[in-house]
């Protein structure tokens, strides 16, 4: 589109039910006001969907968008937004991850792909610059996430990008994700599920083209300069060591560690899951393309296969379940990345059914702790057998058919299972969880650091004025650049490169405030 860098201008357009495809050009304008990411995907929802649809009804519609940043050389720009209304939580849902197909996506030059209707027989879309096809996936649908990207792998070669979903999206499971490269997930909200109702199994991208910049050699220069920047801050060591898994035992010094479905703060076997017992058992790290601080921390699980753990995965499938033993945490999250479920939401489930258990609410659950059991709901909940047939349903849904109390602890806001901060003392995280736009999730408003350093039990103005300051940073900025927030959180990078890089790209003088 004339006058435009750093967007290409194009959205892509797939409708599954007729195999139609077209490509939508926007303006300068388009791009300036709704900018990428979250913006795009929230502005093409809001206008196309029908109030009152189903979710997994053909007239969703399931979107990837990426931001004007996305793809090129920079700190953590190789991630892209899944986007649909959501079924977990009824309303707008979206999820990020870090995965070539980001890269290949902008590449092929696309800035998102909105994809319609849904195909009579399973697929997968191949789409390779100009040219989409809508391919047969009769012989994927079944697989897991890693099985299917490996088979893709041989029939495309290397050189693209994959996401696809797994049992979990294909049954249906309403916290089902879409997952990249053996680890990477994202969508808590049900994406891949939406994914699944599609018949759509996974989206093959290889793009060729150069994403055309303003001004080159200064975005070169300075990109450059950011990665230095990220390189040489003072926790860069320690974070390459640890990654998020620091946090877990910041968070049981400060009695937030969700520990058997929040009850508490504090777990008394955190040493066994925290960042120095993975180091002791790490071989590798991975991480989203562009990324110079890797945080996917690879460990051999008990089986002796590859498990990619975070915080938050090795917290709710840890502590919040009582399982002790990092090499059993690391089984169920590499189960959760192979059949495509959200760990996050899995862990509450889990927890939520080991309490309703406790409470004699639930016949043949799971008592605290029993990680044989767990391991065989995680199946059973991807593939809606027996009991995990309604523990694939979320929280809130669980908690309205087995009754009794269970609405005081089923931990959830808006249907979308917290994520692993418990909040008993940490009020302006509530508050962050409560007021985020897509349900209780860290990625919008995470004030809980700068709570616990500043004023831990207040109820105050300047808490409710921090909280909406991290929103439009965290949900608003990063979702829309559709980049990685670590930099800046755990780093301290220096929010001011973003308008720099985004001048370098565009061509326009965006301020911080804007
Ligand atoms: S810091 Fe971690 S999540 Fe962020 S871009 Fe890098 S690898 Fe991805």
């Amino acid at each position: 589109m004339k006058n435009l860098y750093g967007w290409n201008g194009q959205i892509l357009r797939i409708n599954l039910s007729d195999g139609k495809t077209s490509v939508q050009k926007y303006d300068a304008d388009f791009a300036k006001k709704f900018f990428g990411g979250r913006g795009f995907a929230a502005k093409i929802l809001w206008d196309e969907l029908k109030p009152g649809i189903d979710a997994f009804s053909p007239e969703n519609k399931l979107v990837l968008a990426a931001g004007p940043l996305t793809g090129l050389p920079g700190p953590s720009l190789g991630k892209l937004v899944v986007v649909a209304k959501s079924p977990l939580t009824g309303g707008y849902g979206d999820g990020n991850l870090g995965t070539m197909a980001a890269v290949h996506m902008r590449k092929a030059g696309y800035d998102a792909v909105v994809i319609e209707g849904k195909a009579k027989k399973p697929v997968y879309l191949f789409v390779e610059d100009d040219e989409v096809n809508v391919n047969s996936a009769e012989g994927l649908w079944g697989k897991t996430t890693f099985e299917t990207e490996k088979i893709l792998r041989e029939v495309h070669g290397r050189n693209v990008g994959i996401i696809s979903i797994g049992p979990a999206g294909e049954n249906l499971v309403r916290y089902a994700t879409i997952v990249s490269q053996e680890g990477r997930a994202g969508g808590r909200p049900g994406i891949g599920a939406v994914m699944g109702s599609k018949n759509l199994k996974a989206i093959v991208f290889r793009g060729t083209k150069e994403i055309s910049l303003a001004e080159p050699e200064e975005y070169k220069r300075l990109s450059l300069e950011c990665y230095n920047v990220i390189k040489s801050s003072r926790g860069y060591d320690f974070w390459i060591r640890q990654g998020t898994m620091m946090t877990i035992e910041w968070s049981n010094e400060n009695s937030v560690l969700p520990t058997r479905n929040f009850k508490e703060g504090i777990f008394e076997f955190y040493r066994c899951i925290d960042g120095y017992s993975l180091e002791a058992m790490k071989m590798k790290r991975r991480g989203c393309p562009n990324c110079n601080m890797q945080c996917g921390n690879v460990v051999l699980d008990l089986d002796g296969r590859e498990s990619e753990l975070d915080y938050e995965n090795v917290a709710m499938l840890g502590s919040n379940i009582g399982v002790n033993q990092l090499g059993k945490v690391a089984i169920l999250n590499r189960m959760a990345d192979e059949l495509g479920l959200d760990t996050i939401s899995l862990g509450n489930v889990i927890g939520f059914a080991m309490e309703a258990t406790e409470k004699g609410l639930l016949e043949n659950g799971i008592e605290w702790g029993d990680f044989e059991r767990a391991r065989q709901l995680v199946e059973d909940i991807a593939y809606r057998r027996g009991l995990g047939d309604l523990l694939a349903e979320g929280v809130m849904r669980i908690s309205q058919k087995i009754g009794g109390d269970s609405e005081k602890w089923a931990m959830h806001v808006k249907g979308l299972e917290i994520s692993a901060y418990d909040c008993h003392t940490v009020p302006g995280m509530a508050l962050a969880f409560a007021t985020s736009p897509i349900g209780a999730h860290h990625k919008d408003a995470w004030v809980i650091s700068w709570e616990v350093k500043t004023d831990r039990e207040g109820y105050t103005r300047a808490k409710v004025d921090k909280v909406i300051e991290f929103q439009r940073i965290r949900g608003g900025m990063f979702e829309a650049l559709v980049s990685c927030r670590l930099p800046w959180i755990e780093l301290q990078f220096p929010l001011e490169y973003y308008p720099r890089l985004l001048k370098a790209a565009t061509g326009l003088a965006f301020t911080l405030d804007e």
